[in-house]
């Protein structure tokens, strides 16, 4: 027997964008070579996640969610 569609519609979430906050978590360290007056060097470059955390609320179920998305990976060096 198959549900009945109408109460899956009734269940749906209606989440909508509620908050968001971004911070920046150190994610460890990381050794690197490169050259300077053609002498091989070795370097360590800290690298850090900026993370955004999204709070989501539905008034359909007046209830709230939260999910955190990696904005993006920063080295505190530059390298290749
Ligand atoms: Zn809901
Ligand atoms: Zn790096």
């Amino acid at each position: 027997m198959a549900k009945p569609v109408e109460n899956e519609t009734e269940e749906q979430h209606n989440w909508v964008e509620y908050s968001i906050h971004y911070k920046t978590v150190e994610a460890g360290s990381h050794e690197y070579t490169y050259w300077k007056n053609f002498i091989e060097r070795t370097s360590t470059c800290h690298i850090s996640h900026r993370l955004k955390s999204v709070v989501y609320y539905c008034d359909v179920h007046d209830h709230t969610d939260s999910k955190i998305y990696l904005e993006e990976t920063i080295h505190s060096n530059e390298h290749g």
